[in-house]
């Protein structure tokens, strides 16, 4: 049997018909950037966001870049981030001339250690930027009390997580500006790179609309200098036909990931951090722990984006190297995909090393890029897939 990590074809193909009549119907109508389809995609996505704006753009990534333009920071200005994410959270920042100062993580939910953000507060912090990462959200109470204190805006990254939810509210307009991405690979997977921002704040919404297109209005007289960031008609055509099915697609993410944690959990050596408080975050290994499944924490809903485990170095693991990577290995014999988000952290990464210094240690991401491994969980998996790969984790736990 073969298991990708993920399989974007079924999906596809169960709306096949749709799809070709939306690429057809652009098409046909020959508007090609912008305009109504645009316009009826971004309504679609501010409901589900929970957002007053939203903004179509050219990928996450970008969306990342134009909030950081419209919020003005710049060279002199730092920005903080989580370190265990994907790259382009930072970068962005380093992009538009300022400084991402990283922050830990929690090594329990994955995400924004506030304790942390909050002791690397200068009088230079001009924004917060926690990551909702796998499609389950950061502590978002902590994060806006911190950024209140501070006088912050905060950035949500929720690229992974489209449709999420803190306490009742969605990701991404809980803080000052969110945006989300249609990568292929996240929830709502889009047919090539684009993203989303979104916003409850007029005039922010009005200027990274200005943004997107070259900070013109009207058009060829230039209040600002933005860049091109806009999504293709063609693009939201397709997203449009899968935006009905987010919710189901999420769901069954979900059943898929309770079915793990119910066989895996099974597996003598496995512990779930469902229970375990993100305070606790600091507390010591049992040393028989071999698999640390993901849970979902109180206040917090999950769309699964990634089913994301922990397999901690344990001792009497007689091996050279880590028992992830070799769990990963045994995984790839019999065919399962499986991958590393992310095996180094950014505050490690080359291009961020002050002058070649490394940057003072941020213990749980560095854990956390060690032990972490993320196994399939999309929609369309089936059962005996799954219990394929919970068999074939329980063999290498005993082996
Ligand atoms: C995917 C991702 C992005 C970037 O999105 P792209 O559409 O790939 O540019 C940003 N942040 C996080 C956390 C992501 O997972």
């Amino acid at each position: 049997m073969k298991v990708p990590l993920l399989d974007l074809k079924p999906q596809n193909a169960a709306l096949r018909n749709e799809l070709d009549a939306a690429f057809l119907r652009v098409l046909d109508s020959g508007q090609f950037i912008l305009g109504a389809e645009v316009t009826a995609f971004e309504e679609a996505c501010a409901k589900i966001a929970g957002a007053k704006h939203a903004i179509g753009v050219s990928s996450g990534t970008d969306a990342i870049l134009l909030i950081l333009m419209t919020l003005g920071i710049g060279p002199g200005d730092e920005v903080i981030c989580p370190s265990y994410t994907f790259f382009s959270t930072a970068g962005c920042i380093a992009r538009v001339g300022a400084k991402p100062v990283f922050a830990d993580s929690c090594e329990v939910c994955f995400n924004l250690d506030v304790e942390d953000a909050a002791a690397k507060i200068t009088s230079r912090t001009k924004a917060l930027l926690p990551v909702h990462l796998f499609g389950q959200a950061a502590e978002m109470d902590s994060v806006m009390a911190l950024a209140a204190k501070h006088n912050l805006p905060v950035i949500e990254d929720a690229a992974q997580a489209f449709g999420a939810e803190y306490n009742g509210r969605r990701l991404g307009s809980i803080g000052t500006m969110g945006l989300f991405s249609f990568f292929p690979s996240k929830n709502l997977g889009g047919f090539g790179d684009a993203g989303l921002v979104v916003t409850n704040d007029d005039a922010l919404a009005e200027k990274a609309r200005l943004l997107r297109t070259h900070g013109a209005k009207p058009k060829y007289f230039h209040k600002m200098v933005g860049a091109n960031f806009r999504i293709d008609p063609l693009q939201v055509a397709l997203l449009g036909v899968k935006l009905p099915f987010l919710r189901q697609y999420s769901e069954k993410r979900a059943a898929n990931a309770a079915y793990y944690t119910e066989r895996l959990g099974a597996l003598p050596g496995s512990t779930t951090s469902a229970s375990q408080a993100c305070e606790h975050k600091r507390r010591a290994r049992n040393p028989e722990t071999r698999i640390v499944l993901p849970g979902v924490h109180a206040r917090r809903s999950h769309i699964w984006n990634q089913y994301t485990v922990r397999i901690p170095a344990y001792s009497g693991w007689q091996d050279a190297g880590s028992p992830r990577d070799a769990l990963r290995e045994c995984l790839a014999k019999r065919g399962i995909g499986s991958e590393i988000y992310y095996p180094r952290p950014l505050h490690r990464q080359e291009c961020f090393l002050d002058a070649g210094k490394p940057q003072a240690s941020l213990p749980a991401c560095e854990q956390l890029a060690e032990e972490a491994l993320s196994i399939p969980v999309y929609p369309e998996l089936r059962r005996e897939e799954q219990d394929y790969v919970v068999s074939a984790i329980g063999d290498f736990l005993k082996g």
